[in-house]
C-alpha cells in the first residue's frame, strides 16, 4: 500500500539563537526559537511521514511542556519517528519539501540537507526534494519574523 502524508511548520527567528534546518547549521544573525533545535524542515517532515500512516503529528510525541526533550536536536525527531513507522510495517520511500525563507540564502545548503535528512530517515538523498523559496516580502514570513516549511512524505506501508 502507498500512503501520503503533508505536514507544515513555522517557528518565529529570534536573536541569540542558532539557526538549524535540515539538521544543517546556517550562518544567519538570527536562529529559529523553539523547545527543540526548532528546525521547521524537519518539523515539516516528520509531520507528513506521521500523517502518511495516520499516527498522529509531533506535538503527540514530542510535547513542548516536556522538559526531558528542551533543545533536542530534530534529526532525533526524525529517527524517531521512522522507527515508528518501521514498527508499523511503514517506510519512507520519496519526501518533497518547499522552505520559505526571506533570508538567509537556503540553496547552498539544500546538497548537505539532502544528505542529512536522508541519512536520519534511511532514505537515498535522490529521494529527498528540497526547494526555497522568499514570500516575496509578504506577510510574516515575508517580514523576515520567521521561517516556514511545507512536506509531504510518500510511505510504503504492508
Ligand atoms: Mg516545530
Amino acid at each position: 500500500m502507498i500512503r501520503c502524508g503533508i505536514g507544515y511548520d513555522v517557528h518565529r527567528l529570534a536573536a541569540g539563537r542558532k539557526l538549524i534546518l535540515g539538521g544543517v547549521e546556517i550562518p544567519h544573525s538570527r536562529g529559529l526559537e523553539g523547545h527543540s533545535d526548532a528546525d521547521v524542515l524537519s518539523h515539516a517532515i516528520a509531520d507528513a511521514l506521521l500523517g502518511a500512516i495516520g499516527a498522529g503529528d509531533i506535538g503527540q510525541y514530542f510535547p513542548n511542556t516536556d522538559e526531558s526533550i528542551r533543545g533536542m536536536s530534530s534529526l532525533d525527531i526524525l529517527r524517531q519517528v521512522t522507527t515508528l513507522l518501521s514498527e508499523n510495517n511503514a517506510c519512507p520511500i520519496n519526501v518533497d519539501t518547499t522552505i520559505l525563507a526571506e533570508a538567509p540564502k537556503i540553496a547552498p545548503h539544500i546538497p548537505a540537507m539532502r544528505k542529512i535528512i536522508g541519512q536520519a530517515i534511511g532514505l537515498n538523498e535522490s529521494r529527498i526534494g528540497i526547494k526555497a523559496t522568499t514570500n516575496e516580502g509578504l506577510g510574516a514570513i515575508g517580514r523576515g519574523e520567521g521561517i516556514a516549511a511545507m512536506a509531504i512524505a510518500t510511505v510504503e506501508q504492508e
